[in-house]
């Protein structure tokens, strides 16, 4: 039997209980300052201990998780940490499609997938001099949003993006996307697609608390006014939201657009969870900005299930525990090869 491997960091614990819960060993790739944090929880069997996560495709890391069988499952913190160059490069079996995951890092890349799938995608701004109404300036990769900022002219633009550069968070322009900003109802939307099933879940729906811009509402006008800051849009924790359920038909099917564009364009397609992020307006037309090809943090408060996992399964199921369950499935029928790149 295989044994479940990830970094020590995003959804790591989420990931190894539910994998110790199907009844696999659990491997932790652990920065050496996390020792301690991730010692106390007993779900984890084995720590290899790290001084970077980037250590992952070397020879003495990747010998140690060859021993222990283990298939490396992908979260936030991979993508954040290393290029797609550097995870392609990676000898362990990773869960899901590896390749997707630059697709998520490239903005440009991440928009034509979106028009492939056929969302409706907030409009690109090409260049600064464009900007003619709200637009936000998001960085490339799964930076959660640090950094961002928003602007309404090419002059207070420049001025943000100083900024930034002042702080040393970005370089340029270049490491800048910009996008229409909507305003409404925003909502993050969690599916597990399985290649064995061939079956959509939808998982849960979360929303993101974000520092500084949450935090916006509660001060009034004219001390905003005074403030030189530039809020951005950190993800700092995530709760729970259930749609209204005239929502959800459309809900699985921009999932299974979604998993046919995939197919499409970056084959073997998207096997295993993703999230599509976007703003339902008034009109309960949903915009959306954003996709992540692998588990989303927002998952972590359904440890012991959420509202619609609770009509797919008659136990606690959490996305690391599908995931587990996945490859529990593909080792019995041996078809590990299907679930992995
Ligand atoms: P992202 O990295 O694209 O997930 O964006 C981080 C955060 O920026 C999101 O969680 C939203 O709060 C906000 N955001 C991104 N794009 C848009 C948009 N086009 N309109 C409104 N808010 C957005």
């Amino acid at each position: 039997m295989a044994s479940i491997a990830t970094l020590g960091s995003h959804c790591a614990l989420q990931v190894l209980k539910g994998a110790k819960d199907e009844g696999f060993s659990t491997v932790l790739i652990c920065e050496k300052k996390r020792e301690r944090l991730y010692r106390r929880f007993k779900f984890i069997d084995k720590l290899i201990l790290v001084d970077s996560f980037l250590e992952i495709s070397e020879s003495k890391c990747e010998s140690l998780l060859k021993e222990n069988n283990s298939i490396l499952i992908p979260h936030g913190t991979l993508i954040a940490q290393m290029k797609q160059e550097q995870i392609e490069s990676i000898q362990t079996p990773i869960f899901g499609n590896k390749h997707i995951l630059g697709w998520e890092s490239d903005r440009l890349l991440k928009e034509q997938l979106m028009m492939e799938a056929k969302f409706d995608v907030p409009k690109s701004i090409s260049s600064p001099k464009e900007i003619e109404s709200l637009v936000i300036a998001k960085r490339h990769g799964a930076a959660g949003g640090k950094g961002y900022f928003l602007a309404s002219s090419e002059e207070e633009y420049n001025k943000k993006r100083d900024i930034l550069i002042n702080q040393g968070l970005i370089s340029g322009d270049n490491d800048l996307y910009l996008q229409e900003y909507h305003s409404g109802v925003l909502a993050y939307l969690q599916f597990f697609y399985s290649p064995l099933k061939k079956e959509i879940e939808f998982f849960g729906v979360d929303k993101r608390h974000e520092s500084d811009i949450d935090g916006l509402a509660r001060i009034p006008a004219e001390n905003q006014l005074k403030s030189s800051d530039v809020p951005s849009f950190n993800v700092i924790a995530n709760s729970p939201l259930v749609l209204r359920e005239s929502l959800l038909d459309n809900v699985y099917t921009m999932g299974e657009n979604f998993v046919e564009a995939s197919a499409k364009l970056v084959p073997p397609g998207m096997n295993g969870p993703f999230c599509i992020e976007g703003v339902y307006d008034q009109n309960t037309q949903f915009k959306v900005f954003e996709f992540s090809a692998r588990i989303v943090a927002g998952t972590n408060m359904y440890v012991n299930g959420s509202p619609y996992t609770t009509f797919m399964y008659n136990e606690p199921m959490s996305m690391g525990r599908r995931i587990a369950r996945e490859i529990k499935n593909a080792e019995e029928q041996n078809k590990i090869d299907i679930i992995v790149t």
